[in-house]
């Protein structure tokens, strides 16, 4: 039986081995590693990270799990995009992970979290749904880049991640913006129509901004307020 320890010693040792490792290296790593005990997170920005996992998908996998966190607050934009990538890559089936109240509910109880107490929002709309999720995956599989942001500057390819206790992926977090813009352009991958109008981070439609010019993507992401990350990558 493998237990915790024995993937936290994969992470550790693959976090060395495959340090400067490409992104289609780190996914078929991970496809070999796992098989299909492993899911693609997306906040359906763009379908990049999607499209290499689909691509760097061996035979012998059937499908690819990517995970949506549907907090019942994005933009009706998002959401197409999310619907547009079903469509688009039949390997794919998407994951959505939702909290236990409807928004409905939650507003009825609490208020608008989003505005007086958006930790507490996060925590129940993004971070709980997704610890439930990767409860039943022994990785996942992010798009977090070192360039986002200050906060992300270290990401490595692989790691362990103890807050939700698997192993976990980032295959482009070395990639620059241009060549993330790059890969975008040469291979017509799907972007949120957000994009083209500035917004550079996409989340929850209440907490996000376009972010002012000169400042980093994610600037835009609860704007005016010390909260940088949603608690699902620091
Ligand atoms: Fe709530 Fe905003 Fe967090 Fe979305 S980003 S879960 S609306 S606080």
């Amino acid at each position: 039986m493998t237990t915790t320890t024995d993937f936290k010693k994969v992470a550790e040792q693959a976090q060395e081995e495959l340090a400067d490792a490409t992104a289609a290296e780190a996914l078929a790593w991970t496809a070999k590693t796992f098989g299909d005990d492993f899911i693609v997170a997306s906040n359906m920005q763009d379908a990049v990270l999607i499209d290499l996992a689909v691509k760097a998908k061996p035979d012998s996998l059937e499908t690819i799990d990517v995970l949506f966190l549907e907090t019942g607050y994005h933009f009706a934009e998002t959401i197409g995009t999310r619907d547009a990538v079903e469509l688009t890559y039949p390997a794919v089936r998407i994951v959505n992970a939702e909290a236990g109240q409807p928004v409905a509910d939650q507003e009825a109880e609490f208020g608008l979290l989003n505005k007086t107490d958006p930790a507490q929002c996060c925590f129940l709309r993004k971070v709980v749904p997704l610890r439930n999720t990767l409860a039943k995956y022994h990785a996942w599989v992010t798009g977090v880049r070192r360039v986002d942001a200050p906060t992300r500057a270290d990401t490595p390819i692989v790691q362990w991640d103890d807050r939700n206790g698997l192993v976990k992926i980032n295959p482009i977090a070395a990639w620059t913006d241009d060549e993330f813009n790059g890969y975008i352009a040469a291979n017509g991958i799907l972007e949120n129509p957000l994009v083209s109008e500035g917004y550079l981070s996409i989340g929850c439609a209440p907490c996000t901004a376009k972010p002012l010019p000169g400042q980093d993507a994610r600037s835009g992401r609860w704007a005016g307020l010390a909260k940088t990350e949603c608690g699902l990558h620091g």
